[in-house]
């Protein structure tokens, strides 16, 4: 009786997800943000002066797991093909953009969303027309047709239509070519434009462009700790404005991965930092909005990030704690100057010994690149962190849901997966 009534239960609640067709969508990627990281967030957030170990935003939300390798027998995937599977349900090779192994466009969720009238938006850390972003509103048969792709943002309409309504990140240099002047052309087309991070909050309309660096955006340990999850707050203030009409996001904590290529593991929490903030706010926005879904996953790990290193049963948050610059930065910095202990001990709280004094200086006359080296090095020992590669891994990655139609997004899922349950509740 007891197996009968919990059955009818489970039945009657999958039908009530069957009836809450999610109306809006909120879809966020953590580049690299393969499982280790979440963890070592979880302890990274601790606070240590309490026995429990207190949970983070990822874990109020984790339902499934899902499989991230490419069409093309590496099983490792890049950000591409990965993308490509998150934004179209279809498996490509390493590099592509929204094609097919054959080099034929797919369709992606954002271009479906848009026949359909919806709102569209892009927003990321990275340069706007970088891998993720890119292959949800382009389509190119190479990643690194950085030009192409940014075009793609104009020329390819939909239903005569621009593709993204709102596209917040980096990536000034590709939009105000010589050859043609994007920005020119999006103002043309009525949408408000800004470079100027300062003035996120004037922007007050949709359609809307920010880009705020030539490339991708300064790293959040190094210059603003908070720029995904403001960004995050504006374009679901500017969406809200039009959800009537319904509306598709796609979010992307871009950096976790370019830290994780780096081995460095204070800008890596950094990045996580901010990723988690923004999901918070999603995840409210979601409480005032039942009608809305929230799916958050990854497109693969990076570096092969290790809690805990060097045969030690330990792993130092206090030391990641005390980094206050990427490993770039604090290399840049050492470089400078002539007095390395201060340098060093502005930015770290690990002990300026004899050994790490010799290490340093040793690098430095050497260059730019085995200091930096040497910098990780210290930084990770200390930490008892570990790495693996200076690539991608492919690791299993996480899949987060909230909001109307969670319950679809549980268990063990092909990222494909993911992308076909999603484009299911546009269509
Ligand atoms: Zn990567």
């Amino acid at each position: 009786m007891k197996k009968q009534l919990s059955l009818l239960a489970l039945l009657c609640s999958s039908s009530v997800y069957a009836e809450q067709a999610p109306k809006n969508i909120i879809y966020m990627i953590g580049d690299g943000m393969g499982p280790v990281y979440t963890t070592a967030y979880r302890y990274y957030k601790d606070d240590a002066t309490t026995k429990p170990i207190e949970t983070t935003v990822f874990d109020t939300i984790l339902t499934g797991m899902a499989y991230t390798y490419p069409d093309d027998h590496t099983y490792v995937t890049d950000s591409a093909a990965s993308a490509t599977a998150l934004s179209s349900g279809h498996k490509s090779y390493n590099g592509a953009i929204a094609v097919n192994t054959d080099k034929k466009p797919v369709k992606t969720m954002l271009e479906i969303a848009k026949e359909k009238g919806m709102i569209t938006a892009l927003v990321a850390t990275s340069q706007i027309n970088h891998a993720t972003p890119a292959s949800f509103a382009s389509h190119n048969e190479s990643r690194r047709n950085y030009d192409e792709i940014a075009n793609d943002y104009i020329d390819n309409k939909i239903a005569g239509k621009l593709p993204v309504d709102l596209m917040l990140g980096g990536g000034t240099k590709y939009f105000i070519r010589e050859d043609r002047n994007l920005v020119e052309e999006f103002k043309a087309a009525g949408y408000q434009y800004s470079d100027d991070f300062t003035a996120l909050k004037d922007i007050k309309q949709l359609p809307a462009l920010g880009l705020y660096a030539p490339v991708g955006m300064p790293f959040a340990l190094d210059e603003n700790p908070t720029r995904l999850a403001q960004m995050t707050n504006k374009a679901l203030n500017l969406l809200d404005e039009k959800k009537q009409q319904g509306f598709f996001v796609m979010i992307e904590g871009s950096q976790i991965d370019w830290c994780g290529h780096a081995n460095d593991i204070a800008c890596a929490m950094a990045e996580m930092d901010d990723f988690a903030n923004s999901i918070e706010l999603a995840k409210k926005y979601i409480d005032n909005n039942p009608d809305t879904l929230l799916v958050v996953t990854a497109d693969h790990s990076t570096g092969g990030l290790s809690i805990g290193a060097h045969g030690q049963y330990k792993w130092e948050t206090e030391v990641i704690k005390g980094v206050k610059a990427t490993a770039s930065k604090l290399t840049g910095l050492l470089l400078e100057s002539n007095d390395m202990k201060s340098v060093w001990q502005a930015n770290t709280n690990i002990e300026f010994s004899a050994e790490n004094k010799l290490k340093l200086e040793q690098a430095k006359k050497l260059g730019e690149k085995p200091l930096n080296l040497a910098i990780k090095d210290i930084i990770n020992k200390a930490s008892f962190t570990g790495w693996t590669t200076g690539g991608h891994t492919a690791v299993d990655v996480q899949v987060f849901a909230y909001g109307a139609g969670a319950s679809e997004f549980t268990g063990s899922l092909n990222n494909t997966d993911i992308a076909d349950k999603l484009i299911n509740f546009i269509n």
